[in-house]
């Protein structure tokens, strides 16, 4: 009778020093988040209505929107 035994060891890397990156974005409110300014749907539509005038409106009509929490502040 033969005893075979095998151990089985699972070397696991050891990761030492794990930074944790956090970004800090612009948000006013989350302070994580990163404002992204969108053209609303409404300055656009004034944008092709009455061009050139209406894109003056468009420009003024930026909607800025944090891409964490939804934050939209003007
Ligand atoms: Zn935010």
């Amino acid at each position: 009778m033969q005893a075979n035994t095998t151990y089985v060891q699972s070397v696991q890397p050891v990761q030492q020093g794990t930074v944790v990156v956090q970004a800090t974005g612009n948000c006013p409110n989350c302070r994580i988040g990163f404002i992204n300014e969108n053209f609303t749907a409404c300055g656009i539509i004034w944008a092709i209505c009455c061009f050139p005038c209406g894109i003056i409106c468009l420009l003024t009509q930026k909607e800025r929107r944090c891409l964490r929490c939804g934050f939209v502040y003007s």
